[in-house]
């Protein structure tokens, strides 16, 4: 039979100015099994935690009720000092009488009734509660790092640094990401390569660090602690481990006629080809789409060239199965496709282009040598126009909701550093508004504005389009003068919005890790686990979570890795006692559960089972404790209601409820 304690807590004066505390304790001493209820001034505090510890002493207690704040607040305060009184942790209930009593209510009799209801259903759960035990699983100290972005390699770099190997996944040939094709970066203006190539070249040598470039990752088994994850190494038709990164092999390529990626497009490159000077590994890739021996079996230039023999067309895609702890989610982010935005005529001139594709016109190492030039005639440019949220923050279908937040501070970099290199270029911007909240971004923009003489015009672009005679022509509102304006311009360059790189998705199904509804990786808390999935073990560095620029994306990295060593760092996790549990006695096997739990913890297996009909083996359902979450989705699912989930047992509802309606 059960012994059960009640404590009512005034909270100062937080429950206690609504509630009668007093009097709740006294009508709950007549609950069943209750031996012992009493009120006390803070619960939480050392004096209230005593008295719980000498009344199950003194009374001999199985279970407490505490009528208090939230659990979410100070539940694992009082399992705790349950379990040093010497009660199973799990024979505690608590009523919330704050938030959803004294907080919400000013009729003092009336939150006094609602305070005893609530205590009740508490005493009524308790009755019907069992002790439960916390499972333990080891945990794999290896990390996987998914994208090697600035992102990823920041957080690889510090879970190296910190001692635990990690693996960094990335599908281009090259890790660098978005950062590699900057020119200069807001607000200091600093060389994007000069602060990332260091980096990269860290990441290459560290001894705890294994890049697997080039590769993805297509299928994600276990749990927290104890991943199992297979990776593809896609061909690259050059053995990374004898080639010397001579490029020698780049330049007798005959075939030239690949669009370079990493410029954008803007030109071309060889079929055999290194994404650009400071890639790592500095190893070349066949694009086999290009590639004349791969589309005619003849040609074989570069094989013939390379003295170190390490082009080898015989070369096969290679599957790497890996065990890891931990998984971060760094994939990064990608533009959108500007095809419903016909008004800014993207697809129709040459000369509008999008923020990208300018940033590699303006940089040194890119398609023009950083000589700014309309793609069109190779002419410089005398008027700029940049248009700002294209396609962000549109409440149409076609564009996001949400704002890209790195738009403004790189439409005031390309401004700013469009009229210090070409002081005769008139440079317009068209914004809807001009958000630089950051260190240093208000100050930046308003250098654009003021020493620059870029003009900021408050409006929207309604349509680019020719005049007939070749001149691009800008027509857009200014919402300040209250006029509508035509400026004819050199080029048009469109701040397009961004969006998480395509790959999220199916990364996020293969992790059972949440995803909101434009891609983004969600937290598992907006505030106060910001670089967690709800996903045990899951992490998000980076893009993938939301829009960020750099300083931030380097700041999540750094959470995120502390996050991956707080975890790697223990030998064993305890897991959730409060797990879903089937009957397989009167499991159907209809797989209901399994198809709605969100984190993959339930499985169909053979079972012998003793029906009424004698022995079976059949398909029954089978909860994976370490998985489960115990969020209560497949009781709910499941037709023959044979699910449940320990420490909210249908038994335990049931009596609560019956409480609630006495
Ligand atoms: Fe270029 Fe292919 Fe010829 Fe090699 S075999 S040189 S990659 S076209
Ligand atoms: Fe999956 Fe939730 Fe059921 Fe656990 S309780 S098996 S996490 S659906
Ligand atoms: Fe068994 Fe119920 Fe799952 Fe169906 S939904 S497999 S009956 S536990």
């Amino acid at each position: 039979m059960q012994r059960i304690g009640v404590f009512v807590c005034h909270c100062g004066s937080n429950i206690s100015a609504t509630v009668d505390v007093v009097r709740v304790a006294e009508s709950l001493k007549n609950e069943q099994n209750v031996v012992f209820s009493a009120d006390c001034r803070y619960m939480c505090s050392e004096n209230g935690q005593s008295l719980i510890k000498n009344t199950v002493k003194e009374y001999g207690l199985t279970g407490i009720v505490i009528c208090s704040c939230s659990p979410r607040m100070h539940e694992n305060t009082f399992r705790k000092t349950a379990g040093e009184a010497g009660i199973n942790p799990y024979m505690v209930e608590i009523a919330n009488i704050r938030e959803q009593c004294s907080w919400i209510h000013k009729n003092a009799a009336e939150a006094t009734e609602k305070a005893v209801i609530l205590g009740r259903a508490a005493v009524a759960k308790l009755n019907r509660d069992f002790p439960l035990t916390e499972g333990e699983s080891s945990v794999t100290k290896r990390a996987l790092v998914i994208g090697g972005g600035i992102a990823g390699i920041q957080t690889a770099l510090d879970i190296a640094d910190a001692g635990y190997k990690v693996d960094i996944v990335e599908k281009k040939p090259t890790i660098g990401g978005k950062m590699a094709q900057l020119d200069k970066t807001f607000p200091t203006l600093d060389c994007a390569a000069c602060i990332l190539t260091p980096k990269m070249v860290d990441a290459a040598q560290h001894e705890n660090i294994t890049l697997y470039t080039y590769s993805q990752v297509t299928n994600v088994e276990g749990y927290v602690g104890n991943f199992r994850v297979t990776i593809k190494k896609k061909a690259r038709y050059v053995n990374e481990t004898l080639c010397s990164g001579c490029g020698e092999c780049t330049l007798k390529c005959p075939s030239k006629k690949g669009k370079n990626e990493f410029n954008m497009g803007l030109n071309n490159r060889s079929a055999i080809y290194i994404p650009f000077a400071q890639a790592i590994p500095n190893v070349p890739v066949i694009d086999t789409e290009q590639c004349i021996k791969f589309n005619t079996g003849k040609c074989g230039l570069c094989q013939m060239t390379c003295q170190a023999k390490a082009v080898d067309f015989s070369m096969k895609d290679e599957y790497i199965t890996e065990n890891y702890g931990a998984i971060v989610a760094a994939t990064g982010f990608d533009i959108i496709s500007l095809d419903k935005f016909g008004e800014f005529g993207y697809q129709m001139y040459d000369d509008v282009v999008t923020s990208l594709e300018y940033e590699r016109l303006m940089n040194a190492a890119g398609p023009t040598g950083g000589h700014l030039v309309r793609p069109s005639d190779g002419k410089e440019p005398k008027t700029v126009v940049f248009v700002q949220c294209v396609g962000s923050r549109d409440i149409r279908e076609c564009g996001k909701e949400y704002c890209s937040k790195i738009c403004c501070m790189y439409t005031a970099k390309h401004a700013m550093l469009t009229r210090e290199k070409y002081p005769d270029t008139e440079v317009y911007v068209f914004y809807i508004d001009v958000r630089t909240p950051g260190k240093g971004f208000d100050e930046f923009y308003r250098r654009a504005a003021e020493q620059y003489g870029v003009r900021y015009i408050k409006g929207m672009v309604g349509k680019v389009y020719d005049d007939g005679e070749g001149n691009i022509m800008v027509r857009a509102s200014d919402l300040i003068a209250g006029e509508q304006l035509t400026i004819k311009a050199d080029m048009v360059v469109l701040a397009a919005a961004t969006e998480p790189d395509k790959t999220a998705r199916t990364l996020g199904t293969m992790l059972t890790a949440s995803m909101d509804t434009n891609d983004f990786f969600t937290e598992a808390h907006p505030k106060l686990r910001p670089v967690e999935s709800p996903t045990a073990g899951v992490f998000l560095s980076g893009f993938c979570q939301g829009p960020k620029d750099i300083p931030e994306t380097v700041a999540q990295a750094g959470a995120a890795a502390v996050k991956v060593v707080g975890l790697l760092s223990k030998d064993s996790l305890k897991s959730n006692p409060c797990t879903a549990i089937s009957d397989p006695v009167i499991c159907s096997g209809c797989g209901a559960c399994k198809n709605v739990c969100p984190f993959g913890a339930v499985e169909l297996a053979e079972k012998t089972v003793l029906t009424e009909r004698g022995r079976e083996t059949r398909l029954v359902s089978v909860v994976n404790d370490a998985v489960c979450k115990g969020c209560g989705a497949c009781t709910v699912a499941c037709p023959s209601g044979c699910m449940d989930l320990k420490g909210f047992t249908s038994s335990q509802i049931f009596g609560e409820v019956d409480a609630l309606c006495r």
